[in-house]
């Protein structure tokens, strides 16, 4: 992992999720950009290949009316803005 990150700083690649943005990745865990992996934040897709999934402010609200969950990064605890 390390060395495919290493690669893609070499060649300049810039990660391709938004740091400050909520994204449902690996089986439902729900995590920041910031704290998504380096495969994830590269690439679009978690270690196990499955592509994350952006949370958008609608699913967010759903998430909380429906199952009274406020989704946040489970490192930091970054909430969907
Ligand atoms: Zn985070």
């Amino acid at each position: 992992m390390v060395g495919i990150t290493r690669a893609q700083r070499a060649r300049g690649d810039r990660p391709v999720v938004d740091d400050a943005a909520l994204y449902i990745a690996d089986n439902g865990r729900c995590l920041c950009g910031a704290h998504l992996g380096n495969m994830a934040r590269f690439t679009g897709r978690d270690i196990s290949g499955q592509k994350v999934e952006r949370m958008t402010p609608a699913a967010a609200r759903k998430a909380l009316r429906v199952f009274h969950w406020e989704p946040a990064c489970e490192t930091c605890g970054r909430k969907a803005s």
